[in-house]
């Protein structure tokens, strides 16, 4: 009789399959925004599961933002039952892709291979880690037909934009009831070595300086809003900036620098609205009666939120107490709170021992400077047990040229199909 083959060498059996399976999905340019061609690969994943065993379910988020007829959110859930009862483990990715962007090299929808990289936009962000999880998945049920519990894969929507029509819109379904799912693995790109615990939290909030309108050749009667924006942004640089350095965090958040509060200034509008490039008139001359920023202002586990909010809002109290004619407006405009998996955790557990069997060392542990669905998992799902860990590397998401490296999603693959071995083969 013959010997089955063991797992890992049925993954290294599929090696063309799994290439190919990322390049199909690489060529459908599911751009977020505007949220395209969400049901074309529902349809095409659907369709790739059903054929191996899945009971598969699409589902659109009506009415979560961005959906429209044009632009409908589109899911799938996809749910393999073993031959006995047992744990569910889920593999979650999001389908969508960020801008193209200027810089490429290569077409970013072809899916083209060089040197064992397979370029395109969503290669490692995360088109890799969703093929890798299925062949991983794949692999898994004909090595060990009879195993025990249950495995699910899930596409979905709109993680680039918050998750909202998406893992979120799932999660309020009851997809992610501890009831039903006990671990969730999300393949994003985090190295092939390491596990992501969780992430920081994001506040974002607009801040509007407000001014008068007057002649520009005499501001004096005029109140320019530009000015007083202006003092924003010194309080921010003299006062909040050194205090958000200087706080330290446990979180393993890569890269280094993310290592503490961070915000970012993402844009900034004051007086006139620009004109067209190709307009070609002059400026008329008027003092700015209005100035507005958008602020993104990443935290840590160990900041509440409010006190995060508190810090803006004192700043800004205090320009309004000493400085003349100041007077602001603050929009909040979302908020995420950080999210992190104990390291005793099942799923850290597990796949911590599944990278030191397939790779052969300690696996490191880190934390996203950014979010990902994990937030909608951990506070609408009521899920913990949830780690990201997929094939990729972090740094090249949302660049030109991205790319997944073909053996790493083979060894990421192999990680994951030695959990399943652990959580779902009957022990003994
Ligand atoms: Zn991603």
């Amino acid at each position: 009789m013959l010997h089955p083959p063991s797992l890992p060498d049925a993954i290294d059996a599929k090696r063309d399959e799994l290439i190919a399976l990322t390049q199909d999905l690489i060529r459908i340019p599911t751009l977020n925004p505007p949220g395209a061609c969400y049901r074309q690969i529902c349809e095409y994943l659907d369709k790739r599961l059903s054929a191996h065993g899945f009971a598969t379910h699409l589902l659109r988020a009506t009415d979560s933002p961005g959906d429209s007829a044009t632009f409908p959110r589109w899911n799938i859930i996809a749910r393999h039952e073993g031959a006995h009862t047992g744990e569910c483990v889920h593999f979650n990715s999001h389908t969508d892709v960020v801008e193209v962007g200027r810089g490429w090299t290569v077409d970013a929808f072809s899916g083209e291979i060089k040197d064992g990289k397979i370029y395109g936009r969503g290669a490692c962000d995360m088109k890799g880690g969703l093929a890798a999880s299925i062949i991983a998945a794949e692999a898994f049920i004909e090595t060990h037909p009879g195993y025990a519990g249950a495995i699910e894969i899930s596409g979905t929507a709109d993680e680039e934009s918050g998750g909202y029509g998406g893992v979120a819109h799932l999660a309020e379904q009851g997809y992610f009831d501890p009831k039903r799912v006990q671990h969730v693995i999300i393949p994003e790109p985090l190295n092939k070595d390491r596990i992501c615990l969780g992430h920081r939290g994001g506040w974002w909030a607009e801040i509007e300086t407000k001014g008068e309108i007057a002649h520009g050749s005499m501001p004096f009667l005029g109140d320019c809003a530009v000015r007083h924006m202006g003092a924003v942004l010194n309080a921010f640089e003299d006062k909040l900036f050194p205090a958000m350095a200087a706080r330290h965090t446990d979180m393993p958040v890569v890269p280094e620098g993310a290592r503490q509060s961070t915000m970012n200034i993402n844009s900034i509008h004051g007086g006139q609205q620009e004109q067209d490039p190709d307009f070609t008139g002059l400026p008329a001359h008027c003092v700015p009666d209005s100035c507005r920023i958008v602020i993104d202002r990443r935290f840590l586990v160990e900041e509440p939120l409010d006190q995060v909010r508190e810090e803006v809002t004192a700043l800004l109290e205090g320009l309004k107490a000493t400085r003349p004619d100041f007077d602001y407006e603050l929009t909040e405009l979302n908020s995420v709170l950080p999210s992190m998996t104990d390291r005793d955790a099942p799923v850290v557990q597990t796949v911590a021992q599944a990278i030191e069997d397939v790779i052969g060392k300690p696996p490191d542990y880190v934390a996203s400077p950014g979010t990902y669905d994990q937030k909608h998992i951990d506070r609408i799902g009521k899920l913990k047990n949830c780690i990201a860990y997929g094939p990729g590397i972090l740094e090249l998401a949302h660049k030109p040229d991205e790319y997944v490296g073909i053996q790493d999603m083979v060894d990421s693959a192999k990680v994951m199909g030695r959990a399943l071995e652990t959580l779902l083969l009957p022990k003994g």
